[in-house]
């Protein structure tokens, strides 16, 4: 597999094209963004942690039946992945009160969701993600109307896989983000799955060990993501 030009430059990674025009290669950099972009700072390590991190849990959810965009890992920094179609939304779950939920409904920081919230946000920085439902998705052609009933299944399919995870390693996963492609018109889970992108606390004392570090300047950002790894046994 040779690895070609760069196609795109998100927030955290880059993506290359390859000599297969159905895979792409993912090269995730030490770039850690926060507020939609308008804080970005060079965190040591982190591309590698991330890349590693992501590897172990797409393998993990893909033996479990959950199909994914992951190939392989191909170096420290770089996955190769399926060339999808990204569907322009996120997905949201939500097993504990944190984040913009309590903003936004003014319910109590670390409170219990029985049964765990579902959320659909649209990618879009400029509009700070706002939150959309299957009706704005469908109306302005993000994705189909049976996609969406697909991408909602497995992010929870995949909430039922993780939880239990992390529960075994002694932590909460408190919510997560997913993004979902199409590629040769099946929806599978795409992006990554990292601390970047979701909450985990100790089970014990409730310590965050995901990217709420870096959003409220708590320091120690890549020892307690590279905790999580070792806790739940990601060959670093
Ligand atoms: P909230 O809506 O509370 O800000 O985020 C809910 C969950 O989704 C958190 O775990 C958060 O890390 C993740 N999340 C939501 N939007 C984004 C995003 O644009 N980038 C990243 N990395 N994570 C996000």
């Amino acid at each position: 597999m040779e690895k070609r030009q760069e196609l795109y430059a998100g927030k955290a990674k880059s993506v290359f094209a390859t000599d297969d025009s159905d895979y792409v290669v993912l090269s995730f950099r030490d770039d850690t963004s926060a507020f939609d972009g308008e804080r970005i700072e060079q965190l040591n390590r982190k591309g590698e942690v991330n890349n590693k991190f992501n590897a172990f849990i797409m393998q993990y959810l893909s033996d479990a039946g959950i199909p994914t965009h992951f190939e392989k890992l191909l170096n420290a920094n770089e996955s190769l992945v399926k060339n999808m179609k990204m569907i322009p939304v996120e997905c949201v779950v939500r097993n504990v009160a944190s984040g913009s939920l309590v903003r936004r409904l003014g319910v109590e920081d670390g409170m219990e969701l029985t049964p765990p919230v579902f959320e659909f946000f649209l990618k879009n920085d400029a509009l700070h993600d706002p939150m959309v439902n299957e009706y704005h998705i469908e109306t302005f052609g993000w994705a189909k109307a049976e996609d969406v009933t697909k991408m909602k299944a497995l992010t929870f399919e995949v909430n039922a896989k993780l939880k239990k995870l992390f529960a075994d390693a002694g932590m909460i996963l408190v919510d997560y983000k997913l993004e979902f492609g199409l590629f040769k018109g099946e929806v599978i889970l795409g992006d990554e799955f990292s601390p970047d992108g979701c909450r985990l606390w100790d089970a014990q004392t409730r310590k965050k060990l995901d990217k709420d570090r870096f959003r409220q300047g708590l320091g120690g950002v890549i020892e307690a993501y590279e905790e999580v790894a070792q806790r739940i046994g990601v060959p670093l």
